[in-house]
C-alpha cells in the first residue's frame, strides 16, 4: 500500500458526511418536544430502556459466541454528567451499532404505518400530543432536553476501528463520521439546552432513574457524591467512586408485594414503548410440571399500529431472567395482541428459537393459562371499575369482538366481556353486556335482538326497530365493521339464540302480545291485486313481497331470508373485494301507512310502477344500503313530487 492511499484512507475515515433525516423524523421531532415537554424527564427513562435492550441483544448473542463479552463481562449501563460541559451521558457496554445500523436506527423510522399516523394528526397541538404518547418515539426524545445529541457506538465483536460518531442538532440532517472506539457498546451525549442545566445535579438525576428505570434488570451506575450539605457543598466520597442507583434485579422475580405501582407500570413502559402508564396488569408464578412466570398488561390507548398486519405483537420471551426475544407471538391469539407483557419461562430450552416455540406442548399450554388470566383480568376490570372497562372497552372492543371467531374454547368468557350500544340506552358509547340485557328483557323472550347497520345512527333510525319500540323490546344496535362477523359465530348466549331483527319473518307472538298477529285475514286479501301488480313491476328485483305488522312508523322495509347473508355483511365483503352473489331482498309492506294505501289506489294507472319502485328504493335506503341506480330514484321520485303539485287538489293524499 503506497503512503497516499492510506493517507487517502485516513483522510475518508475522519470526514464527516452529513445526511438528510428521513421526512417523517423533522414533522416527528418538532411535534414531540412541544408535546412531551411538559413531561420532558422521560427522555432518560428512553435512552436507559435503549441500553438495556442492547445489553438484552448482546447476552442474547453471547449464547452463540462467547467470544463476544469475554473482555468485558459485565453488563452494565453509566450515567454520567458535567457542569462544566453542560453534558448528560449514557453509557452501555452492549450490542452496539455499526455504521450502517446507525443510519438506519437513528436515520429512518421503520416502523410500518408512520406516515399514515403523522397524516392523521390534527394539527390541533394538544390532541396531537396525546397521540404521540401511543406511537413511542425513543431515541429522539433526547432532543426535548439537548440542542445537540451525540452517539459513539462501535458493534460488539467488531474492530475498534469500525466505530462511529453520529450527531445531530434535531433540525433536518444528521453527521456521521468514523472514529476508533476501545470498547463495545453506546454512549449518547446529550449537551443540554441552556434551559434544562438543572438536570446537572446528580439527585435530581437519581431521582428521576428511581422513578422511572428501577425496574432495569441492569446495575445503572453513578457516581458517588455525598448528599449536599446545607451550606449547599459538594464533597467527594471515600471508597469506591462508583454505586448502582438502581434496584437491578428482574422485577418479575420478587415478590408482588415488594413491588410498587410505580415499578410495574416503569416496566410496562419500557417493553410497550409506550408513553402512557396501562390501564391494570396482572403478575403470576405458575410452579408445578412447568414453572414460568409473567406479567401481563392492558393499555389505555390503541397503538397507532394496531390494526397494520405485520404489527409487532405478542410477549417478550426470557428464559430463566436470559432475554430471548420481543414480540414471541405464540402465546397470545390475534384478539388479545393488544396485551403487552413479558413470560420468564424456567423449561425452555435457552436457544429457542421462533420454529420450536410453534410447535411446542409447553407453549400451547403456557398459551391457554395465559389467555385464561387475561380474560379474568378483564372480567375483574369489568366487574370493579367500569370506568376503566370502557376505556378498555373504547379501545380495544372491536378487537376482542373478533374473540369468538378465533377463540371457540373461551367463547362464552369472550361474550361476557361484550359490550353493546342499545334501544335501552340509545347512546353511541357501548356500555350493555349480554348480561344486562338478558335481566331486562321479559321472560318469555327467547331471542337476543340485535340489528346490524353500517353507522350507529343507521342502526337507530333502522325501520326494523319500530314494532320492537312499541312493545318495549331492546334490540342491540350495532355498527362496528366487525359486527356481522361476530355475530355469525356468537349463535347464543346463556341459551338464548341472536336473532338479527332484518331476517326472515318476525313472531313477537312469543312475547304473549295479543296483538302481535294484527295482520287481519281480511286486509291481506285487500292488498292480494296490489301485491300481485307489484311483483310484476319489480320481476326479478325481489325474492318476494308482503304485508308485515313490524312497522309503525315506515311504508316499507327490507328483510332477508332467514339463511341469506344479510345486506351489511354483503357490503362489506364486497368492500373487501370478494365475489358476493346478490342475494334477493323481501320488501315488507305496512299497509297501515297513507304510502301503501295510496299506491293501492294508483293501482292500474301510469303511476303505479314509479310509487313501486320508489318505495324498494327507500326501504334500501333507510337500511344504509346503496342503490344500483340511484338516478332513476331521483327521476321517479321527481316525478311523483310533480304529478303531486300538478293536482293540488283533485289527487291529493289526504287522511282518508
Ligand atoms: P425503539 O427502542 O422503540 O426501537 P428508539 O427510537 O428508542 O426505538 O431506538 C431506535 C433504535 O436505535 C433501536 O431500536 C436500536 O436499534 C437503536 N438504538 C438506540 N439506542 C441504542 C443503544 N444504546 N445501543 C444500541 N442500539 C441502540
Ligand atoms: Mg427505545
Amino acid at each position: 500500500m503506497s503512503e497516499t492511499e492510506t493517507a487517502e484512507k485516513t483522510a475518508t475515515k475522519k470526514e464527516k458526511s452529513t445526511f438528510g433525516f428521513q421526512a417523517e423524523i423533522n414533522q416527528l421531532l418538532q411535534l414531540m418536544i412541544h408535546a412531551l415537554y411538559s413531561n420532558k424527564e422521560i427522555f432518560l427513562r428512553e435512552l436507559i430502556s435503549n441500553a438495556s435492550d442492547a445489553a438484552d441483544k448482546l447476552r442474547f448473542e453471547n449464547m452463540r459466541d462467547p467470544m463476544l463479552m469475554t473482555e468485558d463481562p459485565e453488563l452494565k449501563i453509566h450515567v454520567y454528567y458535567d457542569k462544566e460541559a453542560k453534558t448528560i451521558t449514557i453509557r452501555d457496554n452492549g450490542i452496539g451499532m455499526t455504521r450502517d445500523e446507525v443510519m438506519q436506527h437513528l436515520g429512518t423510522i421503520a416502523k410500518s404505518g408512520t406516515r399514515e399516523f403523522l397524516n392523521g394528526l390534527s394539527g390541533d397541538k394538544s390532541k396531537d400530543a396525546k397521540l404521540i404518547g401511543q406511537f413511542g418515539v425513543g431515541f429522539y426524545s433526547a432532543f426535548i432536553v439537548a440542542h445537540t445529541v451525540e452517539v459513539i457506538t462501535r458493534k460488539a465483536g467488531a474492530d475498534p476501528e469500525t466505530g462511529v460518531r453520529w450527531s445531530s442538532c434535531g433540525e433536518g440532517s444528521y453527521e456521521v463520521e468514523s472514529l476508533r472506539k476501545e470498547t463495545r457498546g453506546t454512549d449518547v451525549i446529550l449537551h443540554l439546552k441552556e434551559a434544562e442545566e438543572e438536570l446537572l445535579n446528580g439527585w435530581q438525576l437519581r431521582r428521576i432513574i428511581t422513578k422511572y428505570s428501577d425496574h432495569i434488570t441492569l446495575p445503572i451506575y453513578m457516581k458517588k457524591e455525598t448528599p449536599p450539605t446545607a451550606e449547599g457543598e459538594e464533597k467527594e466520597a471515600f471508597g469506591p467512586t462508583e454505586e448502582v442507583v438502581n434496584q437491578a434485579t428482574a422485577l418479575w422475580t420478587l415478590p408482588k408485594a415488594e413491588i410498587s405501582d410505580d415499578q410495574y407500570r416503569g416496566l410496562y413502559q419500557h417493553i410497550a414503548h409506550d408513553f402512557e402508564p396501562p390501564l391494570t396488569w396482572s403478575h403470576n408464578k405458575v410452579e408445578g410440571k412447568l414453572e414460568y412466570t409473567y406479567v401481563l398488561y392492558i393499555p389505555q390507548r390503541v397503538p397507532f399500529d394496531l390494526y397494520h398486519n405485520n404489527k409487532p405483537k405478542g410477549l417478550k420471551l426470557y428464559v430463566q431472567r436470559v432475554f430471548i426475544m420481543d414480540d414471541a407471538e405464540q402465546f397470545l391469539p390475534n384478539y388479545l395482541r393488544f396485551v403487552r407483557g413479558i413470560v420468564d419461562s424456567n423449561d425452555l430450552p435457552l436457544n429457542v428459537s421462533r420454529e420450536l416455540l410453534q410447535n411446542s406442548r409447553q407453549i400451547d399450554s403456557m398459551r391457554s393459562a395465559i389467555v385464561k388470566r387475561v380474560l379474568s383480568m378483564l372480567e375483574s376490570l369489568a366487574k370493579n371499575d367500569k370506568e376503566k372497562y370502557q376505556t378498555f372497552w373504547k379501545a380495544f372492543g372491536p378487537v376482542m369482538k373478533e374473540g369468538p371467531a378465533e377463540d371457540f374454547a373461551n367463547k362464552q368468557q369472550i361474550a361476557k366481556l361484550l359490550r353493546f350500544s342499545s334501544t335501552h340506552t340509545n347512546s353511541e358509547q357501548q356500555d350493555v353486556s349480554l348480561e344486562d340485557y338478558i335481566a331486562r328483557m321479559p321472560s318469555a323472550q327467547k331471542h337476543l335482538y340485535f340489528v346490524a347497520a353500517e353507522t350507529f345512527n343507521a342502526a337507530k333510525n333502522s325501520p326494523h326497530l319500530e314494532v320492537f319500540r312499541k312493545k318495549g323490546i331492546e334490540v342491540l344496535l350495532l355498527s362496528d365493521r366487525v359486527d356481522e362477523w361476530l355475530m355469525s359465530h356468537l349463535n347464543e348466549f346463556e341459551g338464548k339464540t341472536f336473532q338479527s331483527v332484518s331476517r326472515g319473518t318476525l313472531d313477537l307472538g312469543e312475547l304473549g302480545e295479543k296483538e302481535s298477529s294484527s295482520l287481519q285475514e281480511t286486509t291481506v286479501a285487500a292488498f292480494a291485486d296490489t301485491i300481485a301488480e307489484m311483483k310484476t313491476v319489480l320481476g326479478d328485483r325481489v325474492k318476494d313481497i308482503r304485508l308485515t305488522d313490524r312497522l309503525t312508523d315506515s311504508p316499507a322495509c327490507i328483510v332477508v331470508d332467514e339463511h341469506d347473508m344479510s345486506a351489511q355483511m354483503e357490503r362489506l365483503m364486497r368492500a373487501a373485494g370478494q365475489q358476493v352473489p346478490a342475494h334477493k331482498p323481501i320488501l315488507e309492506l305496512n299497509p297501515t301507512h297513507l304510502m301503501v294505501q295510496q299506491l293501492k289506489k294508483v293501482s292500474g294507472t301510469p303511476h303505479f310502477s314509479d310509487w313501486t319502485w320508489v318505495l324498494l328504493d327507500q326501504a334500501v335506503l333507510a337500511e344504509g344500503g346503496h342503490l344500483d341506480d340511484p338516478a332513476s330514484f331521483v327521476r321517479r321520485f321527481n316525478q311523483l313530487l310533480l304529478a303531486l303539485a300538478e293536482q293540488p287538489q283533485k289527487d291529493k293524499i289526504s287522511g282518508e
